[in-house]
């Protein structure tokens, strides 16, 4: 992990799904950066408390909270930023990261399939951003802690960009994810909203296990990564907590691709 600042002194983040990978990583991250984060989970309560416990250790200054919340349910994620608001005050920044996948071939996939996982990773996304936009606005800007209102940071994928057979309806949610973003920026920016993507391409997580623990699989993989290594979710960590700082101010409506080289199609490099 890169040397901690206090970049995010004084602002609260809210991390969806960060009791484990990439989410863990991130309110990792922006908790040594002197940030109160909320750990979210789903499922996981002693994996989220655990994350809590780091960065209350690890945090020069920020303050941790754990909340239960699936963020595809509008009831959950509106409470889980009451339950923000009255614990820190308000949020300054929303990593919507939560995410899943459920593969299958699509002349096999049932519409269960399809339609949780454009719930949890396009619909969650977007009541995740409407609750922080609402905040943003009704609080009004705290110019001792920040230059934006507020900043909203969607975790896509490489697949908002390229096509990923067999998996349709994770590639169509993160694609869908795009126009979210892009609109929401155009919306807000003049409000002083920064929203932006982040958009890993293949981190060592549990929702890619499959890939990673088999030698086989993991030797196919690196043949997409120009890099020619994984990535892990530290690296995702310290761009976000870069992106949720002034040091990026100008940067809204954009997508950032954190993958190693993926998307300049490595197939390719010997004309195909
Ligand atoms: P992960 O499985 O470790 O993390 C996903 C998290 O989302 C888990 O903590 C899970 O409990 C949580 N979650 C799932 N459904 C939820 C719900 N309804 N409400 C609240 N939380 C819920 O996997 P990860 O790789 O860390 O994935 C995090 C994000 O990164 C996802 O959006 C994923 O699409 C994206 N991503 C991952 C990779 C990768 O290679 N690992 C690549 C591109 C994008």
């Amino acid at each position: 992990m890169q040397k901690p600042n206090k970049r995010l002194e004084n602002q609260t983040c809210i991390v969806t799904g960060s009791s484990s990978g990439i989410g863990k990583a991130v309110a990792k991250a922006m908790g040594s950066e002197g940030a109160n984060i909320v750990v979210n989970y789903h499922s996981s309560k002693e994996k989220a408390e655990e994350v809590a416990d780091w960065i209350e250790k690890n945090s020069s200054c920020g303050n941790a909270l754990v909340i239960k919340c699936d963020v595809s349910k509008e009831d959950d994620v509106k409470n889980m930023f009451n339950k923000t608001i009255d614990y820190f005050g308000t949020v300054d920044v929303c990593v919507a990261n939560a995410g899943m996948q459920i593969d299958h071939p699509l002349h096999e996939m049932p519409l269960d399939a399809w339609q949780k996982v454009i719930d949890v990773n396009l619909t969650g996304q977007f009541l995740c951003a409407k609750e922080a936009i609402i905040e943003f606005l009704k609080r009004g800007m705290r110019k001792d802690v920040s230059k934006s209102l507020g900043k909203i940071i969607h975790m896509s994928s490489v697949h908002e960009e390229i096509p990923w057979a067999g998996h349709a309806n994770y590639a169509a949610s993160k694609g869908a994810l795009l126009m979210l973003m892009e609109s929401i920026c155009q919306e807000y920016a003049p409000h002083k909203v920064r929203c932006n993507s982040l958009a890993p391409g293949a981190i060592k997580t549990d929702i890619n296990k499959e890939v990673w623990s088999s030698e086989k699989e993991l030797e196919k993989l690196l043949k997409l990564i120009p890099y020619k290594r994984m990535g892990v979710p530290d690296d995702i960590g310290s761009v976000a907590s870069w992106l949720a700082s002034d040091e990026s101010e100008y940067i809204n409506g954009t997508t950032i691709f954190v993958d190693g080289g993926m998307t300049c199609y490595p197939g390719f490099a010997t004309n195909g």
